[in-house]
Protein backbone atom coordinates (compact mmCIF):
# COMPACT_ATOMS: atom_id res chain seq x y z
CA UNK A 1 0.00 0.00 0.00
CA UNK A 2 2.18 2.82 -1.44
CA UNK A 3 -0.77 5.28 -1.90
CA UNK A 4 -3.28 6.48 1.07
CA UNK A 5 -6.55 5.16 0.95
CA UNK A 6 -9.31 6.10 -1.44
CA UNK A 7 -12.89 4.23 -1.42
CA UNK A 8 -14.39 2.81 -4.02
CA UNK A 9 -17.99 3.40 -2.59
CA UNK A 10 -19.16 6.05 -0.01
CA UNK A 11 -22.41 5.97 1.97
CA UNK A 12 -23.84 9.09 4.03
CA UNK A 13 -26.30 9.36 6.19
CA UNK A 14 -28.38 12.23 5.77
CA UNK A 15 -27.78 13.37 9.59
CA UNK A 16 -23.79 13.93 8.69
CA UNK A 17 -24.48 16.92 7.38
CA UNK A 18 -25.35 18.39 9.99
CA UNK A 19 -21.86 18.34 11.21
CA UNK A 20 -18.78 20.65 8.87
CA UNK A 21 -17.05 17.28 8.61
CA UNK A 22 -20.04 16.19 7.07
CA UNK A 23 -20.02 18.66 4.31
CA UNK A 24 -16.72 18.42 4.02
CA UNK A 25 -16.16 14.93 2.99
CA UNK A 26 -19.31 14.93 0.71
CA UNK A 27 -17.34 17.76 -0.78
CA UNK A 28 -13.92 16.22 -1.21
CA UNK A 29 -15.83 12.59 -2.63
CA UNK A 30 -18.13 14.12 -5.20
CA UNK A 31 -14.78 16.23 -6.60
CA UNK A 32 -12.79 12.84 -6.69
CA UNK A 33 -15.71 11.40 -8.40
CA UNK A 34 -16.51 8.67 -5.88
CA UNK A 35 -20.15 6.94 -6.47
CA UNK A 36 -22.19 8.43 -3.52
CA UNK A 37 -25.15 6.64 -1.63
CA UNK A 38 -27.33 7.63 0.96
CA UNK A 39 -28.53 5.03 3.92
CA UNK A 40 -30.47 5.85 7.11
CA UNK A 41 -28.27 3.93 9.43
CA UNK A 42 -24.35 2.92 9.04
CA UNK A 43 -25.08 -0.21 10.80
CA UNK A 44 -27.30 -1.56 8.02
CA UNK A 45 -25.49 -1.93 4.61
CA UNK A 46 -26.10 -4.88 2.66
CA UNK A 47 -26.82 -4.29 -0.99
CA UNK A 48 -22.33 -4.06 -1.74
CA UNK A 49 -22.06 -4.72 -5.72
CA UNK A 50 -20.15 -8.06 -6.61
CA UNK A 51 -21.01 -11.29 -8.11
CA UNK A 52 -20.24 -13.59 -5.65
CA UNK A 53 -19.32 -13.02 -1.56
CA UNK A 54 -15.24 -12.92 -2.41
CA UNK A 55 -16.31 -10.04 -4.70
CA UNK A 56 -18.78 -8.55 -2.26
CA UNK A 57 -16.71 -8.66 0.47
CA UNK A 58 -13.40 -6.98 -1.24
CA UNK A 59 -15.84 -4.04 -2.34
CA UNK A 60 -17.17 -3.68 1.58
CA UNK A 61 -13.41 -3.19 2.64
CA UNK A 62 -12.68 -0.38 0.48
CA UNK A 63 -16.40 1.27 1.36
CA UNK A 64 -16.57 3.92 3.74
CA UNK A 65 -20.05 4.88 5.44
CA UNK A 66 -19.94 8.62 6.95
CA UNK A 67 -22.36 8.94 9.83
CA UNK A 68 -22.83 9.55 13.02
CA UNK A 69 -21.63 7.89 16.27
CA UNK A 70 -25.03 7.85 18.68
CA UNK A 71 -23.47 6.05 21.34
CA UNK A 72 -21.19 7.60 23.20
CA UNK A 73 -20.28 5.08 25.90
CA UNK A 74 -17.34 4.10 25.55
CA UNK A 75 -16.04 0.24 26.20
CA UNK A 76 -13.12 -0.16 28.08
CA UNK A 77 -9.79 -1.31 26.65
CA UNK A 78 -7.68 -3.05 29.26
CA UNK A 79 -4.40 -3.35 30.03
CA UNK A 80 -3.06 -0.42 27.27
CA UNK A 81 -5.81 1.80 28.39
CA UNK A 82 -8.91 2.36 29.90
CA UNK A 83 -11.33 3.48 27.35
CA UNK A 84 -11.35 2.76 23.85
CA UNK A 85 -12.41 6.10 21.94
CA UNK A 86 -14.85 5.66 18.67
CA UNK A 87 -13.71 7.55 16.08
CA UNK A 88 -13.97 4.61 13.39
CA UNK A 89 -14.95 1.00 12.70
CA UNK A 90 -13.33 -0.95 10.29
CA UNK A 91 -10.02 -1.06 7.94
CA UNK A 92 -8.97 -0.74 4.37
CA UNK A 93 -6.31 -3.53 5.52
CA UNK A 94 -6.42 -7.38 4.34
CA UNK A 95 -4.35 -8.64 7.25
CA UNK A 96 -5.39 -12.28 7.14
CA UNK A 97 -5.53 -12.96 10.98
CA UNK A 98 -6.96 -9.24 11.75
CA UNK A 99 -8.95 -10.04 14.64
CA UNK A 100 -12.28 -7.48 12.78
CA UNK A 101 -12.32 -10.60 11.22
CA UNK A 102 -14.17 -12.03 13.60
CA UNK A 103 -15.56 -9.49 15.51
CA UNK A 104 -17.16 -7.33 12.36
CA UNK A 105 -18.42 -10.30 11.13
CA UNK A 106 -20.88 -9.27 7.91
CA UNK A 107 -20.35 -5.62 8.59
CA UNK A 108 -16.55 -5.21 6.77
CA UNK A 109 -17.26 -1.92 5.71
CA UNK A 110 -15.09 1.21 7.25
CA UNK A 111 -17.36 3.76 9.24
CA UNK A 112 -16.17 7.23 10.38
CA UNK A 113 -17.74 9.37 12.45
CA UNK A 114 -18.49 12.74 11.90
CA UNK A 115 -19.74 14.25 15.53
CA UNK A 116 -16.18 14.35 16.98
CA UNK A 117 -16.85 17.36 18.87
CA UNK A 118 -19.53 15.11 20.93
CA UNK A 119 -17.07 12.13 21.41
CA UNK A 120 -14.40 14.62 22.76
CA UNK A 121 -17.06 16.11 24.85
CA UNK A 122 -17.69 12.29 25.99
CA UNK A 123 -14.21 11.54 26.54
CA UNK A 124 -13.73 14.95 28.79
CA UNK A 125 -16.67 13.45 30.55
CA UNK A 126 -14.62 10.43 31.22
CA UNK A 127 -11.47 12.23 32.31
CA UNK A 128 -13.57 14.34 34.93
CA UNK A 129 -14.64 11.03 36.65
CA UNK A 130 -11.53 9.93 37.21
CA UNK A 131 -9.59 12.75 37.89
CA UNK A 132 -7.18 13.65 39.81
CA UNK A 133 -6.00 10.28 37.97
CA UNK A 134 -4.89 10.20 34.35
CA UNK A 135 -7.34 8.77 31.97
CA UNK A 136 -5.81 6.82 29.05
CA UNK A 137 -7.86 6.16 25.37
CA UNK A 138 -6.92 3.85 22.82
CA UNK A 139 -7.75 5.05 19.19
CA UNK A 140 -7.12 1.65 17.34
CA UNK A 141 -9.58 -0.84 18.86
CA UNK A 142 -11.81 -1.14 16.13
CA UNK A 143 -9.91 0.43 13.43
CA UNK A 144 -6.61 1.69 11.62
CA UNK A 145 -7.05 4.95 12.08
CA UNK A 146 -3.93 6.28 10.72
CA UNK A 147 -4.75 4.10 7.21
CA UNK A 148 -8.40 6.83 7.54
CA UNK A 149 -7.35 9.95 8.97
CA UNK A 150 -5.42 11.40 5.81
CA UNK A 151 -9.02 11.50 4.46
CA UNK A 152 -11.06 12.47 7.74
CA UNK A 153 -8.39 14.31 10.02
CA UNK A 154 -10.36 13.31 13.34
CA UNK A 155 -7.12 11.28 14.50
CA UNK A 156 -5.14 15.09 14.15
CA UNK A 157 -7.86 16.63 16.12
CA UNK A 158 -8.09 14.10 18.54
CA UNK A 159 -4.35 14.49 19.35
CA UNK A 160 -5.03 17.97 19.51
CA UNK A 161 -7.59 17.54 21.82
CA UNK A 162 -5.90 15.30 24.13
CA UNK A 163 -2.81 17.80 24.09
CA UNK A 164 -4.49 19.85 25.78
CA UNK A 165 -6.27 18.45 28.38
CA UNK A 166 -3.96 17.78 31.58
CA UNK A 167 -5.59 14.14 32.48
CA UNK A 168 -5.74 12.38 29.34
CA UNK A 169 -3.92 10.69 26.74
CA UNK A 170 -4.07 9.12 23.66
CA UNK A 171 -2.97 5.88 22.19
CA UNK A 172 -3.48 4.28 18.88
CA UNK A 173 -1.24 1.73 16.94
CA UNK A 174 -1.05 1.53 12.78
CA UNK A 175 0.34 -0.53 10.04
CA UNK A 176 0.64 2.19 7.13
CA UNK A 177 2.83 4.95 7.29
CA UNK A 178 0.88 7.78 5.95
CA UNK A 179 2.01 10.43 8.74
CA UNK A 180 3.04 13.18 7.27
CA UNK A 181 0.06 15.53 8.05
CA UNK A 182 0.14 14.68 12.21
CA UNK A 183 3.62 15.41 12.48
CA UNK A 184 2.93 18.67 13.00
CA UNK A 185 0.11 18.41 15.57
CA UNK A 186 0.28 19.76 18.77
CA UNK A 187 0.41 16.51 20.77
CA UNK A 188 1.77 18.24 23.79
CA UNK A 189 3.74 14.72 24.29
CA UNK A 190 0.51 13.20 24.91
CA UNK A 191 -0.04 10.51 22.26
CA UNK A 192 1.48 7.38 22.41
CA UNK A 193 2.29 7.22 18.62
CA UNK A 194 2.94 3.35 17.92
CA UNK A 195 3.36 1.53 14.84
CA UNK A 196 2.12 -2.67 13.92
CA UNK A 197 5.51 -4.06 12.73
CA UNK A 198 6.74 -7.59 11.98
CA UNK A 199 9.14 -9.97 10.23
CA UNK A 200 9.32 -9.10 6.44
CA UNK A 201 7.90 -12.40 5.38
CA UNK A 202 5.20 -12.16 7.51
CA UNK A 203 3.99 -8.63 6.04
CA UNK A 204 4.72 -9.69 2.70
CA UNK A 205 2.94 -12.66 3.28
CA UNK A 206 -0.09 -12.02 5.30
CA UNK A 207 -0.56 -8.36 5.62
CA UNK A 208 -2.08 -7.31 2.00
CA UNK A 209 -3.15 -3.68 1.78
CA UNK A 210 -1.02 -2.06 4.19
CA UNK A 211 2.78 -0.56 4.06
CA UNK A 212 5.72 -2.06 4.18
CA UNK A 213 8.54 -2.80 7.01
CA UNK A 214 10.71 0.17 5.37
CA UNK A 215 7.82 2.41 5.09
CA UNK A 216 6.98 1.60 8.78
CA UNK A 217 10.09 2.07 9.75
CA UNK A 218 10.58 5.36 7.76
CA UNK A 219 7.17 6.71 9.48
CA UNK A 220 8.84 6.08 12.88
CA UNK A 221 11.58 7.57 12.53
CA UNK A 222 9.57 10.87 11.63
CA UNK A 223 7.35 10.70 14.02
CA UNK A 224 9.71 9.99 16.68
CA UNK A 225 11.33 13.26 14.81
CA UNK A 226 7.97 15.33 15.76
CA UNK A 227 8.70 14.36 19.54
CA UNK A 228 5.64 11.95 19.91
CA UNK A 229 6.64 9.11 22.74
CA UNK A 230 6.51 6.09 20.30
CA UNK A 231 5.81 2.57 21.00
CA UNK A 232 6.02 -0.50 18.78
CA UNK A 233 3.66 -3.50 18.75
CA UNK A 234 5.20 -6.79 17.34
CA UNK A 235 2.60 -8.77 16.45
CA UNK A 236 1.61 -11.34 15.70
CA UNK A 237 4.92 -12.69 16.33
CA UNK A 238 4.39 -16.08 14.04
CA UNK A 239 6.91 -18.69 13.49
CA UNK A 240 7.99 -19.42 10.03
CA UNK A 241 11.06 -20.29 8.56
CA UNK A 242 14.20 -18.25 8.95
CA UNK A 243 12.29 -16.23 11.63
CA UNK A 244 15.02 -15.09 14.23
CA UNK A 245 16.67 -14.24 11.04
CA UNK A 246 13.49 -11.96 10.35
CA UNK A 247 13.11 -10.68 13.50
CA UNK A 248 16.44 -9.79 13.74
CA UNK A 249 16.63 -7.87 10.59
CA UNK A 250 13.33 -6.07 11.76
CA UNK A 251 15.28 -4.91 14.89
CA UNK A 252 18.21 -3.90 12.88
CA UNK A 253 16.57 -1.93 10.71
CA UNK A 254 14.30 -0.01 13.21
CA UNK A 255 17.88 0.72 15.32
CA UNK A 256 19.70 2.24 11.85
CA UNK A 257 16.28 4.71 11.57
CA UNK A 258 15.56 5.54 14.76
CA UNK A 259 17.50 8.39 16.20
CA UNK A 260 19.22 8.22 19.48
CA UNK A 261 18.07 11.21 21.48
CA UNK A 262 14.46 9.40 21.41
CA UNK A 263 15.08 5.93 22.79
CA UNK A 264 14.64 6.74 26.42
CA UNK A 265 10.89 6.48 25.64
CA UNK A 266 9.85 3.57 23.60
CA UNK A 267 7.89 0.82 24.52
CA UNK A 268 7.37 -2.72 23.15
CA UNK A 269 4.38 -4.92 23.15
CA UNK A 270 4.71 -8.72 22.11
CA UNK A 271 2.00 -10.94 21.00
CA UNK A 272 2.63 -14.22 19.48
CA UNK A 273 0.12 -15.60 16.46
CA UNK A 274 -3.24 -17.24 17.92
CA UNK A 275 -6.33 -17.98 16.85
CA UNK A 276 -9.95 -19.52 17.33
CA UNK A 277 -12.06 -21.94 15.65
CA UNK A 278 -14.31 -19.23 14.39
CA UNK A 279 -11.69 -16.90 13.32
CA UNK A 280 -10.40 -20.36 11.06
CA UNK A 281 -13.32 -20.38 9.28
CA UNK A 282 -13.74 -16.66 8.27
CA UNK A 283 -10.11 -16.35 7.23
CA UNK A 284 -10.01 -19.46 5.62
CA UNK A 285 -13.75 -17.99 3.56
CA UNK A 286 -12.00 -14.82 3.21
CA UNK A 287 -8.80 -15.72 2.18
CA UNK A 288 -8.86 -19.24 0.65
CA UNK A 289 -4.91 -19.17 -0.98
CA UNK A 290 -3.56 -18.07 2.71
CA UNK A 291 -0.61 -19.75 3.71
CA UNK A 292 -0.93 -19.22 7.39
CA UNK A 293 -0.72 -22.23 9.23
CA UNK A 294 -4.00 -22.47 11.26
CA UNK A 295 -3.46 -26.33 12.54
CA UNK A 296 -5.27 -27.11 16.30
CA UNK A 297 -2.93 -29.85 16.66
CA UNK A 298 0.05 -28.08 16.88
CA UNK A 299 -0.57 -25.63 19.08
CA UNK A 300 -1.81 -25.36 22.87
CA UNK A 301 -5.17 -24.31 23.47
CA UNK A 302 -6.27 -21.15 25.52
CA UNK A 303 -8.80 -20.11 27.72
CA UNK A 304 -9.71 -16.88 27.19
CA UNK A 305 -12.80 -14.33 28.27
CA UNK A 306 -16.33 -15.84 27.69
CA UNK A 307 -15.21 -19.19 27.91
CA UNK A 308 -13.63 -19.30 24.12
CA UNK A 309 -10.62 -21.06 23.55
CA UNK A 310 -7.36 -20.01 21.29
CA UNK A 311 -4.76 -21.70 19.94
CA UNK A 312 -1.17 -20.73 20.83
CA UNK A 313 2.36 -21.44 19.99
CA UNK A 314 2.87 -24.71 22.73
CA UNK A 315 5.18 -23.40 25.74
CA UNK A 316 8.66 -24.25 24.71
CA UNK A 317 8.33 -22.52 21.12
CA UNK A 318 6.58 -19.87 23.27
CA UNK A 319 9.77 -19.73 25.62
CA UNK A 320 12.13 -19.37 22.81
CA UNK A 321 10.04 -17.21 21.07
CA UNK A 322 10.03 -14.55 24.66
CA UNK A 323 13.40 -15.10 24.68
CA UNK A 324 14.87 -14.35 21.10
CA UNK A 325 12.16 -11.32 20.90
CA UNK A 326 13.66 -9.66 24.32
CA UNK A 327 17.44 -10.61 23.77
CA UNK A 328 16.88 -8.63 20.63
CA UNK A 329 15.32 -5.73 22.03
CA UNK A 330 17.52 -5.39 25.29
CA UNK A 331 20.32 -5.28 22.31
CA UNK A 332 19.29 -2.55 19.75
CA UNK A 333 16.99 -0.83 22.69
CA UNK A 334 18.44 -1.19 26.15
CA UNK A 335 16.61 1.70 27.37
CA UNK A 336 13.27 0.61 26.09
CA UNK A 337 9.80 -0.41 28.45
CA UNK A 338 8.98 -3.66 27.84
CA UNK A 339 4.89 -3.43 28.31
CA UNK A 340 4.20 -7.45 28.12
CA UNK A 341 4.62 -10.83 26.15
CA UNK A 342 1.39 -12.16 25.27
FE1 LIG B 1 -6.86 -5.41 10.73
FE2 LIG B 1 -4.91 -3.77 11.47
FE3 LIG B 1 -4.66 -5.20 9.23
FE4 LIG B 1 -6.41 -3.22 9.36
S1 LIG B 1 -4.19 -3.02 9.46
S2 LIG B 1 -6.76 -5.25 8.48
S3 LIG B 1 -7.09 -3.33 11.51
S4 LIG B 1 -4.78 -6.00 11.35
Amino acid sequence: MNKPFIPQLVYFEPKAFDYPLGKELKEKFEALGIEIRYTTSHNQIRDFPGENDLQKYRIAKSTLVVGIRKTLKFDTSKPSAEYAIPLATGCMGHCHYCYLQTTMGSKPYIRTYVNVEEIFEAADRYIEERAPEITRFEAACTSDIVGLDHLTHSLKKAIEHFGQTELGRLRFVTKFHHVDHLLDAKHNGHTRFRFSINADYVIRNFEPGTSSLAQRIEAAGKVARAGYPLGFIVAPIYLHDGWQEGYYHMFERLDAELPQDVREDITFEFIQHRFTKAAKNVINKNYPKTKLKLDESARRVKWGKYGISKYIYQKDEEDEMKETLYSYMEKFFPNAKLEYFT
